[in-house]
Order: structure tokens, then sequence, then C-alpha cells
């Protein structure tokens, strides 16, 4: 697929085109019935939109179970939003969205959740293997009525680790201050038992974070030390600065309960910057996702 917004118009401009192509995507080596495997006579009811397996009968459409099932917005539009959110390297609000695609607020909002849901990785594998991973904190949202030092009470803290050339992993804290439980338990959650080193600032509740195959350095921010060799943590500071432009450009505020999907979405995005096939992976998730209802979602967001 060659993804730029014209030939996107000019590919799946219907919602026949679009149906044709998540036919392709969910079943590369032919259609399959997914109650008894059977790829032989499979008939096409058109007007339905379901074909009929011949051996046992089960009637099926391309978006069962998926998250485009049971939706009335039209396949065209699933396509057009998942191609702005994936593409636009700053995220896409849902008002944004709400005026390019000509539908409610609600809809639109639902869109953004439901794609960002999408793009969840499953089960993130943990990264650093053989490599450096930077760690650092960040805080997020909220507003500061005593400006100054250490009153971070309506901000919401954000744990990051990324592997030099790879992966990041970012997660939003409970918590409002970093102890050194917190900070350990993210670390040994997403990176690998042989990271070669890690890499932070000098906030005291790291230390003690190496063991036997893993070092820990830090570079002492207070004392104007940036970098010293290879230890430094300027990748993952890229990372958040790349982050806050994303919200100001985008979102002016997120509530600290939605914030997770934002970062999950950003996260997503991060990690597959160099991935050409973007917009056909989303696709491909999206089918196999499990659908929400907009109940659900709303609940599950709370
Ligand atoms: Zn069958």
């Amino acid at each position: 697929m060659n993804d730029n917004l014209m030939s996107v118009v000019e590919q799946y401009g219907t919602d026949d085109k679009c149906r044709a192509c998540l036919v392709a995507l969910k079943w590369p080596n032919g259609i399959e019935c997914p109650r008894c495997q059977s790829k032989k006579a499979i008939s096409r009811i058109a007007a339905r939109e379901v074909y009929d397996c011949d051996s046992c009968r089960y009637q099926f459409s391309v978006t069962a179970g998926s998250i485009f099932h049971d939706s009335h917005l039209p396949l065209t539009k699933w396509f057009f939003a998942t191609y702005v959110m994936v593409e636009s390297k700053k995220g896409v609000s849902a008002n944004q969205l709400k005026r390019m695609l000509g539908v409610s607020y609600k809809t639109a909002w639902y869109l953004c959740h439901r794609i960002r849901k999408a793009m969840d990785e499953a089960k993130p594998e943990q990264i650093g293997a053989g490599n450096v991973v930077e760690i650092d904190e960040t805080y997020v949202g909220g507003k500061r009525r005593h400006v100054g030092a250490g009153n971070l009470d309506n901000k919401t803290m954000v744990l990051g680790a990324l592997e030099r050339g790879g992966d990041v992993r970012i997660r939003v804290e409970k918590k409002k201050r970093a102890s050194k439980e917190t900070l350990h338990s993210f670390i040994k959650e997403n990176t690998h038992d042989a990271t070669e080193m890690i890499c932070t600032d000098e906030q005291p509740a790291y230390n003690g974070i190496q063991d036997w195959n893993t070092r820990h350095e830090s570079v002492n921010h207070k004392a104007e030390e940036w970098v010293r060799g290879d230890v430094h943590t300027n990748g993952i500071e890229g990372v958040w600065s790349l982050f806050k432009r994303s919200i100001v450009g985008s979102y002016h505020q997120v509530s600290a309960k939605h914030l997770q999907s934002y970062l999950d979405e950003f996260e997503w995005r991060f990690n597959q910057r160099e991935n050409p096939y973007l917009f056909r992976d989303t696709l491909v998730r999206m089918l196999n996702s499990p659908k929400m209802e907009f109940k659900e979602l709303i609940e599950k967001s709370a």
C-alpha cells in the first residue's frame, strides 16, 4: 500500500473497496470459514455482505467480531479516520476528526478511542536485551496553582524507558512522587533481564537497580552533567519533548483518566516510526481486536 492521502481516497473511496481490502487482510490465503476452517465452497451473499459456508452452513462477514462490526459508520470513514490517526505525527483530537469526517463529536471521540485501543500492544515485550536502556520520569497535565519546586500535586507522573535505537515503553503512574519501589518495579516490568546498562539521572530512588549482568550509570543533571561517555538520558528526554509537543499541538488538555490511552497511541506510533506498512498493520489489528461497546469503553476509561 502506498499511503498518501490521494491514494487512500482512490483506493478506499467506497465501502466495497474497503471491504475488499479487509477481506484480503483477513484471509490472505483465501476466505476461510471461522467455524469449520473450510476454504472450499464459500459463497458470497452480496446483498447482505456475508459469506455462506457450504460445508457447515455457517454465515459470516469479514468484520464479524471486530471493532468494525455493528458500527453504523461507513467503512470509508473508519479507513479515513485510521489513516489520519496513523499518519499525523502529532496525533489527532476528536474535534479535528469530527470536522474532517462530518460526524458528531460523540462518534469522533468513539472512533479515536476505538482506533487507539487497536493500537495498544496486546503484550508488550521487555526491551533492552544486550543493549542500553534510558529511564526517566516526567510530569504531565494539571494546573499548578502555586508555581514552585516540589509542588506537583495536580500533575500526573509518567515513567518512560527507551532502548537506544529501539522501542519505548511509557506508563502513567498513580503515585505522585518517584519512590524507589515505583521506579524499580517499572524498570523490572519493562526492561529485559539481560539489559547491558540502565542510564538514569541522579534521582536517588534509582539506586540499587543494577545486578550481576546489568550496570546502572547516572548523569548528574543538578551538577549540569548531561553526557559522560555513553552515559546519558538524551534519548528518553527527546521522547518527552516530542510527547509534550504532541499534547500541546493536538489535545490542549488531556484529562488524567485518558492520559494512558494517549500515551499508548504515542508509544505505538513512536515504536512504528520506521514501519512503512503502518496503515495496513493498524487495519489488521482492528480486524483482530474484539469489539468494544460505547458503554464499556466509558466504564473502562472512568
Ligand atoms: Zn464452515
